[in-house]
C-alpha cells in the first residue's frame, strides 16, 4: 500500500526509505523490545552460488549437476536458483522435468529423464528411507561447519551427491544489529536452515539467539511463544514463507526485495532491502510519538 502523503513523520519515515501502511502502526513500535529476524534475503542477500559438488563414489557430477539442475530450475526458492545457474554453467542446457514438485522447508522432488529425483535438506532424503553415505555426510559436516549449505541429491533410491552453497551477509546487516542493540532491543535469528550454518550467519553480525530448523509452517509459533514469555515482538522478513509470522508480530517489517505475500503481512516495508532502516523506523517512531504526546 502507499503511503500517505503530506503527513510530517510519515512523510519523513517515506524518505528514510520505509513505506508505512497507516501512522497507527507507530504506536506498536513503542513497546517492540524484540526482533526476531528471518535470515535468508533478509540478513544475507538471498542470492546464493553454487560452490561445491561432492559426489558418491562411481556416481559421475555431470549427471548430479543435470537431473538436479533440472530440478531446481523449475524451483523459486534463492537455494533452487544458485544450483540451477550453477549447473547450467558446468553441463550447459538442462532437461525438463517430467514430474515436479516444492516440498516446502525441505525441498524439491520429481522425474527427469525417467529418474526419481530429490533436492533437498536430508531430512527429505530421511522421509523416503534414504540416507547419505559416510562420505558424503562427512562433506555435508565440513560444509555447514564453513556456514554453507549443504544440499543433498539422491535419485532412483540412492543418495549420490552433496552440493555446496552459499549467500553472502548483506554488507549492512551487522551495523543494523548494532543499531537496533542501541534502542535497547535483542535481536534473534529465525531460519529453516541448518543449525551451524544459521549460527555462523548469527556471529557474523552479532546475533545471540538463534532458531533454526524451523519449518515454514513453524516460524509463526516461534513469534506465538516469544510473545507469551511476555515479548512484544517485531519480526522482520522476505519470503512467502515468513508472511504468517509477519502477520502474528506486534510489528511486522517486510523487505521490498521480498516476495508480495511478505509484503502484504507487514506493516512496514523497508525499500532498499536494507535492514539498518529497521532500526531507523523504530528510533524514529518512538521519537515521533515522544514529542506528539
Ligand atoms: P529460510 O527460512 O532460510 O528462508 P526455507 O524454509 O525456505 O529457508 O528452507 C529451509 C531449508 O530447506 C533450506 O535451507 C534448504 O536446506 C532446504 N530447501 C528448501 N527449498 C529448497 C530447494 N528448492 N532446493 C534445495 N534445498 C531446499
Ligand atoms: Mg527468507
Amino acid at each position: 500500500s502507499l503511503p500517505p502523503e503530506g503527513t510530517g513523520s510519515v512523510g519523513r519515515v517515506v524518505h528514510l526509505g520505509i513505506l508505512i501502511k497507516g501512522p497507527e502502526v507507530l504506536e506498536s513500535t513503542r513497546k517492540v523490545d524484540t526482533v526476531v529476524l528471518d535470515k535468508t534475503g533478509t540478513v544475507t542477500t538471498g542470492r546464493m552460488s553454487l560452490l561445491a559438488v561432492h559426489t558418491a563414489d562411481g556416481t559421475d557430477e555431470s549427471e548430479v549437476l543435470r537431473l538436479a539442475g533440472a530440478l531446481e530450475h523449475a524451483s523459486e526458492h534463492p537455494i533452487a536458483a544458485a544450483v540451477a545457474a550453477g549447473a547450467v554453467e558446468r553441463v550447459g542446457a538442462v532437461p525438463t522435468p517430467e514430474d515436479f514438485a516444492n516440498v516446502p522447508g525441505l525441498g524439491v522432488q520429481g522425474v527427469v529423464d525417467g529418474h526419481a529425483v530429490l533436492v533437498g535438506r536430508s531430512k527429505l532424503l530421511a522421509e523416503w528411507a534414504m540416507e547419505l553415505p559416510e562420505g558424503l555426510a562427512c562433506a555435508k559436516s565440513d560444509a555447514e561447519a564453513a556456514g554453507r549449505t549443504a544440499i543433498a541429491v539422491a535419485w532412483d533410491g540412492e543418495a549420490r551427491a552433496v552440493l555446496e552453497v552459499a549467500d553472502a551477509v548483506k554488507d549492512t546487516s551487522a551495523e543494523a544489529i548494532t543499531r537496533l542493540r542501541e534502542l535497547g532491543l535483542t535481536p534473534i535469528l529465525l531460519t529453516g536452515d541448518n543449525r551451524a550454518v544459521a549460527e555462523t550467519v548469527a556471529a557474523e553480525v552479532g546475533i545471540d539467539e538463534v532458531v533454526a530448523e524451523v519449518m515454514p509452517q513453524d516460524k509463526v509459533d516461534a513469534v506465538k511463544r516469544l510473545q507469551a514469555e511476555g515479548r512484544s515482538v517485531a519480526m522482520v522478513g522476505d519470503g512467502v514463507n515468513d508472511a504468517a509470522a509477519l502477520a502474528q508480530a506486534d510489528l511486522g517489517l517486510s523487505m521490498s526485495t521480498g516476495t508480495d505475500a511478505a509484503i502484504e503481512a507487514g506493516d512496514l516495508t523497508l525499500v532498499r532491502g536494507d535492514l539498518r532502516a529497521a532500526a531507523d523506523a523504530i528510533r524514529l517512531a518512538r521519537k515521533t510519538l515522544g514529542t506528539i504526546k
